[in-house]
């Protein structure tokens, strides 16, 4: 007879072969013998005896049966006590027990299955009977390890999937090189947070901040040397803009920027220069710089109180031509100024 095991409808489509291995717990080496007996002529079956309860789980690790027969009345300690066991044990709770008993006791039956126990049979079972039951148990038994697997298999190909697609998102909001949020997302937070400030009537500061004379760092150093150079700067950056509310972004190669909700002009001064004297301080040699032995930066500070029916495309306008103003000026400075309520456009 064959063990292969075609499973309709049980969501495994595959043939699986398994051979069956029996363990019988057993203390008669009487009894032993002729399940032995009874089991001989398949070739397919593998029979094991312990004699020993005690060393009953010992054996289970050992031979992983595809059923546990287990007598029940064995000295020092029963089977109901070892079935009991056998459930709690993390090795052996899923394995298959059959109990055997001497006579055709309802409330030893039902006493079996409150331990634990799938099946029971009277000693000694007819061969066919047996056989049957034992066939039976394994097969459940092997689906169910056959699904488990599959569980398993599915939860970490599911794990894979979201650990991916959360790269993915990281990826289309933050850049790459420094891990700041990209123009898009700031312009997602911009949005928000100038509708809040709207709202509550609360002051909001934006920083425009570029590397003074980059173009000939790079040409000069080269530009995995600067690369590696912009990401110094963002520590400064994350150092001196440090509220969680703040919004830090990359906008294109080196100008970055930050949004500062609830800051009022001195906040946004008081930032700006952690940021300007940050750089400064960093002293990276930048021996082309017209103004300074080392690398500097130019900051554009601007400042409103908005209102409602207003954008805030002018603050970035505002910020950007502070930022032009600290470029003439003599860079790695900054330059601040107010929006009026005049000069904020009004969404139609
Ligand atoms: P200024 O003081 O007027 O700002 O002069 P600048 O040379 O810095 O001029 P600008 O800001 O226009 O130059 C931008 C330069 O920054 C161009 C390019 O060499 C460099 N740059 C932009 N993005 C990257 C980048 O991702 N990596 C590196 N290494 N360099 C970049
Ligand atoms: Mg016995
Ligand atoms: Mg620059």
């Amino acid at each position: 007879m064959s063990s292969g095991l075609i499973l309709p409808g049980e969501g495994v489509s595959s043939v699986v072969k398994h051979a069956l291995v029996i363990l019988l717990v057993e203390d008669s080496p009487f009894t032993a013998e002729a399940v032995r007996r009874l089991l001989s002529d398949e070739a397919d079956i593998h029979f094991h005896y312990c004699s020993d309860p005690f060393k009953a789980l010992e054996m289970a690790e050992k031979v992983d049966p595809s059923v546990i027969l287990l007598d029940v009345a064995m000295p020092e300690i029963d089977g109901f006590t070892l079935c009991r066991f056998l459930r709690a044990h993390p090795r052996t709770r899923d394995k298959p027990v059959i109990m055997l008993f001497g006579s055709d006791e309802p409330l030893v039956k039902v006493q079996a299955f409150v331990a634990g126990a799938d099946d029971y049979l009277i000693k000694l079972p007819d061969k066919i009977e047996l056989i049957a039951r034992l066939r039976h148990h394994s097969n459940a038994y092997f689906v169910k390890m056959e699904r488990d697997k599959a569980k398993m298999a599915l939860r970490i190909g599911q794990a894979r999937i979201d650990f991916l697609s959360g790269q993915v998102t990281e990826l289309t909001r933050n850049d790459l090189l420094t891990g700041l949020a990209n123009r898009k997302t700031f312009e997602e937070r911009c949005n928000e947070l100038w509708s809040l400030a709207v709202r509550n009537n609360i002051p909001i500061s934006l920083l425009m901040m570029d590397l003074d004379y980059f173009r000939l760092f790079n040409e000069h150093y080269g530009h995995p040397k600067g690369d590696e150079t912009i990401r110094t700067i963002t520590g400064v950056f994350r150092q001196s803009i440090r509220r969680p509310s703040d919004v830090l972004a990359r906008l294109t190669g080196e100008k970055f920027t930050a949004l500062l909700p609830a800051t009022h002009a001195e906040g946004a001064i008081h930032v700006a220069e952690l940021v300007r004297s940050g750089v400064e301080n960093l002293e990276i040699p930048h021996c082309k710089s017209e103004v300074a032995y080392h690398l500097t930066i130019s900051l554009g500070v601007a400042n409103a109180i908005p209102s409602h029916g207003t954008k805030i495309d002018a603050l970035l306008k505002l910020a950007e031509d502070c930022l032009d103003k600290s470029k003439e000026a003599g860079r790695n400075r900054l330059h601040i100024a107010h929006l009026d309520e005049s000069d904020m456009p009004v969404n139609l």
